[in-house]
């Protein structure tokens, strides 16, 4: 990379999916970035000594204090073992949030956080002045207007495969060129199925996602089709474009990753074989392009790519989220919330599957639901969040009476 020091990296979220994906990343082209720090949530152990072994982060942060203990022990008894002076060590929601806020222009950040809780780190990043590489996309569907705002021109690079086609598909494009954007959907392990067909669907069946291999609660939402509902409002925050002018399509070759279509008429789509580290690689080297990063496409094979509109009757997330993207007003951060409660009560046996959506549209159509207004900051936002956790637990049991 060009520039005239080493550009450092904080990883948020190193343990997870994409967390991972991207130390793969950073291990074939060391030339991205220098590994600043980790934050973590600490169920993993064993795996941040490795990862700090191999990469010599100078911080490792671990967001729940009552996991700090076991990760730091295997951390020290790993570096004094191989002889190195171990990391510098911290805990705590607060210390992830210093982790983030702590680079500066030159430098990235990847928050690879699962859920809202990527808000605040992603609030200090862009304040820091560093490029946040956006896997965290609740961050940005719950504080939309707050992250926006915060965010210099570029700052925000999306790492999520159909904002980052998107994104690629616009280079040299004007703004008032675009018509509208085609967000695709795999259309998770159940597309094709009816409503009465879902009612019994188990966990384990949800998790089995065709193309993608991610974390729990993403690809939970793959299944009920929140991930796409999440992306529309991702897409229309990222790219200044009214939920209208972004459209979904159901392909499930997992191909083409999402497309433009300009005002006079041609469609730009972006296509490669399904591969996070595409779309993580993309986002850390821009404007680089990293030779080899990932496998394309051969066109001397035969291939046939299929796209189909989406079943709104029996998957009701999107529209559910559009109308609370309408209404503006924290009605996003209740609509996340919400499904985050959501999920923990699929996996806890006490909500059915049909019930994850049943359970946001409850608390979004709860008569004394409070506002928060995007000019009021962050403080009011998050507790319209903790209103609607409370909310959804109360509601839990109602729903499944
Ligand atoms: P994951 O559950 O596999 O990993 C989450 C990581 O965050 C883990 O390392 C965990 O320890 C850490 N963590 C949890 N709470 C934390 C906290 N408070 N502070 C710091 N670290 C914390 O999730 P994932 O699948 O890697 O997804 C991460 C984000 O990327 C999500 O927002 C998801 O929607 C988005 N995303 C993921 C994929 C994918 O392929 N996995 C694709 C597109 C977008
Ligand atoms: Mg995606």
């Amino acid at each position: 990379m060009t520039g005239t020091r080493e550009r450092r990296l904080a990883l948020l979220g190193a343990t997870g999916s994409i967390g991972t994906q991207a130390l793969e990343v950073l291990t074939r082209f060391p030339e991205v970035a220098r590994l600043h720090g980790i934050a973590v949530g600490g169920t993993r152990p064993a795996l941040v000594a490795q990862q700090v072994l191999a990469h010599r982060p100078e911080r490792v942060v671990v967001s729940d204090p009552s996991r700090a203990d076991a990760v730091e022990a295997a951390v020290r008894s790993a570096c004094t073992a191989e002889g190195l002076a171990p990391a510098r060590f911290d805990a705590g929601a607060d210390a992830v949030v210093d982790l983030a806020g702590s680079l500066a222009d030159g430098d990235v950040v990847l928050n690879a956080i699962t859920g809202s809780v990527g808000l605040l780190p992603t609030l200090a990043a862009l304040a820091s002045g560093a490029r946040l590489a956006l896997a965290n996309k609740e961050s940005l569907v719950v504080g939309g207007h707050l992250v926006t705002e915060a965010a210099a021109p570029g700052q925000i690079l999306p790492v999520d495969s159909e904002h980052t086609a998107i994104a690629q598909a616009l280079a040299g494009v004007r703004h008032d060129q675009i018509d509208h954007l085609v967000v695709t959907a795999s259309g998770g392990p159940f597309r094709g199925r009816r409503r009465d067909q879902l009612a019994e669907v188990t966990p384990e069946q949800a998790l089995a996602h065709p193309t993608w291999s991610m974390g729990r609660v993403i690809t939970t939402n793959s299944a009920t089709l929140v991930n796409k509902a999440l992306e529309v409002i991702e897409a229309s925050f990222q790219f200044a474009l009214p939920e209208e002018r972004v459209q979904v399509v159901v392909h499930p070759q997992s191909i083409v990753h999402s497309m433009v279509t300009l005002v006079d008429g041609a469609t730009i789509a972006q296509a490669s074989p399904p591969d996070m580290r595409h779309a993580i690689g993309w986002a850390l080297a821009h404007p680089e392009k990293l030779a080899g990063l990932a496998t394309a496409l051969d066109f001397r094979a035969a291939q046939s790519w299929t796209f189909e509109p989406v079943d709104e009757e029996t998957f009701d997330a999107i529209d559910l989220a559009r109308a609370a993207h309408r209404e503006g007003g924290g009605a996003m951060a209740v609509f996340n919330a919400a499904n985050e409660e959501a999920v923990d009560g699929f996996f806890a046996g006490d909500l059915s599957f049909l019930g994850i959506t049943a359970l946001i549209r409850a608390v979004l159509e709860h008569p004394r639901r409070p506002r928060a207004l995007p000019a009021d900051g962050v403080e009011p936002l998050l507790a319209v969040e903790a209103w609607a956790r409370r909310t959804a637990r109360q509601l839990i049991p109602s729903l499944e009476g």
